[in-house]
């Protein structure tokens, strides 16, 4: 039975009263901000700039000044609510405050979503002349990368045409997510006692990770043959979705999907080319590692089901909390005493983390606040080194919120998307190397080594399949061609064969494995995770090699929030992401990797 949250002790919870005192305090400003008189004042204020910002550029900082004013509160009023809302999601006055909030949120939206492309009206002259004025310097980066975007704009009625096309547009990802998460069902299965058991999405992952091989191979192929019954819908439903992304191409005239993709982060379609052609360089490095999976495991054939399970013996130990919180503390030594101390505090005195499960509870973990709130950690903390992992991991993100927020003024705080998993993952892999030292038998060692090197193959090697994936399928609707159930299904199977090499014996159901996969509706994303991996471990042998430039760098990097364009600030601090280096630099780490976890086998 889970505890109820009232019976948490008070320290292993958040302390939201930084945000407000009370559910009640909120509900005053709430109710300030949407009925009240300063809401109004506000909102018309705003509206009322739309007819001045062509006037001069200091109308224009004006109407910024006061649209990010309020935005600030918004943000505070919904950090709130979406903070309680997930203590418990069933809780009915939390639940009502969050509901409102989401809509009052969109309303916001909505109001304002008329600034940005009334911004890009201004002739390209007068734009530059907005760029390069004084009243406006704050806003510099923001408008830069809003000017870039202006060629892609169009008029103002093919502008309103295209967003009434919005909703259709967005079907076949609707239509997907709903298949996927209400709609499709799994028929039961047996594990190797011939017991039953019940296939979901969620248990389907934990199967695949459990000793039970009977119990694993029937998970893949129940859940496989289900998504093949639905093939040509599903296969339809992606086609549709690359149509759309096909369609603003056309519209917006632009040279292709992934330049489209790319071009709001300022990201160059260089850094997703050399990230696939730098995998498929060294495809043999994944390839030794599946051959010494397949000699670790004693199989005969090492099949697709073989891939996630654990190659060495269980290590399990259990971790209290504050063991937790002190290895996460320690295993950043190396960024320096005040470092340590910001995290030390957060996580121990001022109550960042949210830490065990209650009923109710939203599950998972993750790292969230605003510009005036801590950073704040949920979790749902069991003592597990995965646990331990996470909390690391999630404290890495709080502490990039921390110095962004502090650091930059409220448009800037929020780091870009292309940045966000760098700090997390760095932290991890400060985490992995301070407990590989401190490990006192080789059973451990050898556990950390499989994990590590699992982590690197699912964000890295699998991530950049994904997007070798999602390149193709791209580029076959620019050349014309329909995305059929056979062509995709021969292209998946290729990649995986690719990929895996010679020691994976293909479980044909795989070809249908895209099918399932969430993020192929979203437009380009999983190469991030491959560059966050490769840009975090870049900063890791920084600092390690040289621990003051190194730590220097690595703060500057924490500090600039979204100040900077995402390549230009990488590289300031050493990082050149439209190089191989980071890439070949990360699999040469994942062979030292399989190299010492083969001799700590002995194979
Ligand atoms: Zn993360």
């Amino acid at each position: 039975m889970l505890k109820e949250r009232k019976e948490i002790e008070k320290k292993y919870q958040w302390d939201l009263s930084s945000l407000y005192q009370s559910l009640e305090d909120w509900e005053k400003h709430y109710c300030e901000l949407t009925e009240g008189q300063k809401g109004k004042r506000c909102f018309s204020k705003i509206s009322k700039r739309r007819k001045t910002i062509d006037q001069s550029p200091k109308q224009l900082a004006l109407l910024f000044h006061d649209l990010f004013e309020l935005e600030k509160q918004v943000v505070k009023l919904y950090t709130y609510a979406h903070l309680r809302h997930d203590e418990d999601l069933t809780h009915e006055k939390h639940k009502n405050a969050y509901e409102r909030m989401t809509l009052f949120y969109y309303d916001y939206k909505n109001v304002t979503s008329w600034i940005e492309p009334e911004i890009l009206q201004l002739d390209a002259k007068r734009f530059k002349d907005y760029l390069d004025s004084v009243e406006l310097k704050d806003y510099h980066i923001y408008l830069k990368k809003l000017f870039l975007l202006k060629s892609h704009i169009l008029s103002y009625e093919e502008e309103a045409l295209l967003s009434l096309a919005g909703k259709a547009l967005n079907t076949s990802k609707k239509a997907f997510s709903l298949l996927n998460d209400a709609d499709l069902k799994f028929p039961e299965i047996e594990d190797q006692k011939g017991q039953k058991k019940e296939l979901t999405y969620g248990s389907y992952t934990l199967y695949l990770h459990l000793k039970d091989r009977v119990l694993r191979k029937n998970a893949f192929i129940c859940l496989h043959r289900e998504y093949q019954k639905f093939e040509n819908t599903l296969c339809e439903l992606i086609h549709g979705h690359v149509q759309k992304h096909f369609f603003h191409v056309k519209a917006r005239n632009y040279s292709s999907c992934l330049a489209s993709a790319l071009m709001p982060h300022q990201i160059s379609t260089r850094v997703y080319e050399n990230l696939v052609q730098t995998v498929r360089d060294n495809l043999s490095s994944l390839h030794r590692y599946i051959r010494l999976r397949k000699t670790l495991l004693e199989v005969e054939e090492l099949r697709c089901y073989d891939l996630h399970v654990s190659v060495v013996p269980s290590f399990e130990r259990k971790y209290h909390c504050e063991e937790a919180k002190d290895l996460v503390i320690q295993s950043v030594a190396v960024l320096g005493n005040a470092f340590q101390k910001v995290l030390e505090k957060g996580l121990k005195e001022e109550r960042w983390v949210d830490m065990f499960e209650n009923a109710r509870k939203r599950s998972g973990a993750y790292s969230s606040g605003c510009y005036e709130s801590a950073p704040f950690i949920l979790m749902n903390y069991q003592g597990t080194l995965r646990d331990v992992m996470t909390l690391s991991h999630e404290a890495g993100h709080s502490m990039h919120s921390y110095f962004s927020c502090k650091n930059q003024p409220y448009h800037y705080s929020q780091y870009p998307i292309f940045l966000a998993e760098i700090a997390s993952t760095f932290h991890e892999d400060l985490l992995f190397r301070f407990l590989m030292e401190r490990a006192t038998s080789r059973l451990e060692r050898c556990y950390l080594l499989n994990r590590k090197i699992d982590d690197i193959r699912a964000t890295f090697f699998r991530q950049t399949q994904f997007a070798e994936f999602e390149l193709k399928m791209h580029s076959l609707v620019e050349k014309g061609e329909p995305l059929t159930p056979k062509l995709l299904k021969e292209i998946y199977l290729k990649l995986n064969q690719d990929y895996y090499g010679e020691d994976l014996k293909i479980d044909l159901e795989i070809a249908v494995e895209f099918l399932r996969i969430p993020h192929f509706y979203s437009n380009f994303y999983v190469y991030q995770y491959a560059t966050g991996i490769s840009a975090a471990f870049a900063f890791v042998e920084k600092v390690l090699n040289d621990q003051k430039k190194g730590k220097e760098n690595y703060l500057r990097f924490l500090s600039a929030g979204s100040s900077c364009l995402p390549l230009d600030l990488l590289k300031e601090v050493g990082i050149d992401m439209e190089s191989k280096v980071p890439f070949q630099r990360l699999i040469y780490r994942f062979d030292q990797l399989v190299s010492e976890l083969e001799s700590e086998m002995k194979c």
